[in-house]
């Protein structure tokens, strides 16, 4: 595993991560067994709190603490509100301390509600005064341009941002910031959501200058290909993975939702949720990645196939609501075909609920 100064941090980083979206498909049990594995193969960065993955990792962290980097996050913008989350994080965590505490930040209104006198930028330096909270993060995959307005602030020492072979706008609109201030790195949706293989996605990733790739992954499986692509005598690439990446950034840069701020919902009349229909929806992501039948006989914890079942009849009839009047597209900022890839979600998870329906 390699590893990276996490810029003004100081501290040595995995350069992969996990982020805690993923393995949230798994039972506690199942989950801290794959955090535990990471650790084994050297990763020490773990994004938390996504549902009970806090849980999940106290065992493992409690081991070492000091030698894992732990996030969390909050979308509160109140001094307060903020306390009373990191407070509740470290009661889950069984820790006295998080190594980071992220604010989410999507566009420009967040940011100036996190930083507003008696908001939650506030309650984190009280919080690392305190000795809870080691850094300051902000966390977003919409505006970037909001989280390099946070970073010139000089109170950040942490970013967590999308960037990925086919979303690069990072590389002009964030990093350069971030280099200016040696705030640290974080990479969210580093394989896409699943549209392109690890094998491609992640080396491409890691010749970029970021410092850490908080990875979904549902799986010890999973977890152990994302570490074998790193697993790399040289991490520059070949002129042939060169031309793999291109390949890929041209076949699935039309399929990339970039979760701008939900422009496209805005004018949907159904109220479709159009951006976590395309991108969030992490079983959606899952089943994108492995295809139906796989996805059906993957092992996940029971609970979630009985989950998708729910989830995916629910949003089949959401998506029979769409009038096909092709707003959405008018107004996407990509020119993306929304229709034929909502169309196409609406296909593949008619698929998985045949299949579970056959057994
Ligand atoms: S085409 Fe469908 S998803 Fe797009 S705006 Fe119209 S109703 Fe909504
Ligand atoms: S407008 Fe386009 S890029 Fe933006 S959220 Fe909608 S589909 Fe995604």
């Amino acid at each position: 595993m390699q590893y990276r100064r996490l810029g003004r941090t100081g501290r040595q980083v995995s350069l992969l991560g996990i982020g805690g979206g993923y393995v949230m498909l798994q039972n506690i049990e199942q989950g801290t067994q794959l955090y535990q594995r990471a650790a084994d193969l050297g990763v020490n960065y773990f994004d938390g709190r996504y549902g009970r993955s806090s849980t999940m990792q106290r065992p493992v962290i409690a081991k070492d603490r000091g030698r894992f980097i732990i996030g969390s996050k909050t979308a509160s913008a109140t001094h307060g509100e903020v306390l009373r989350r990191i407070d509740e994080d470290l009661e889950e965590l069984g820790s006295s301390y998080l190594d980071i505490y992220f604010l989410r930040a999507y566009n420009h209104t967040m940011i100036d509600a996190h930083f507003a006198p008696g908001g939650s930028v506030e309650g984190l330096l009280e919080a690392r005064r305190q000795g809870k909270i080691r850094a300051l993060g902000l966390a977003g995959h919409s505006d970037l341009t909001a989280l390099a307005r946070g970073v010139e602030s000089g109170l950040i020492d942490v970013i967590e941002f999308p960037l990925n072979y086919a979303r690069r706008e990072a590389l002009v609109q964030l990093v350069p910031v971030c280099q200016k201030h040696d705030v640290g790195m974080v990479i969210m949706k580093p394989a896409n959501v699943g549209l392109a293989p690890v094998a491609v996605s992640l080396p491409w990733l890691a010749n970029q200058p970021i410092h850490v790739m908080a990875a979904g992954v549902s799986t010890i499986e999973h977890l152990e290909l994302d570490v074998s692509v790193l697993d790399r005598p040289t991490m520059a690439l070949s002129l042939e993975e060169e031309a793999e990446v291109e390949c890929w950034r041209q076949k699935t840069e039309r399929q990339t939702c970039h979760i701008c701020d939900k422009v496209c919902q805005a004018v949907c009349e159904p109220g479709l949720p159009i951006d976590y229909l395309l991108y969030h929806d992490v079983f959606q992501n899952e089943l994108r990645r492995l295809g139906a039948k796989a996805f059906t006989q993957y092992p996940f914890a029971p609970w979630v196939k009985q989950q998708a079942e729910h989830m995916f009849t629910d949003s089949v009839a959401r998506l029979q609501t769409c009038t096909r009047c092709g707003k959405c597209e008018e107004v996407c900022p990509y020119h993306l075909p929304v229709m034929a890839m909502l169309e196409q979600i609406k296909v593949q998870k008619e698929e998985v609920l045949e299949a579970i329906r056959k057994g």
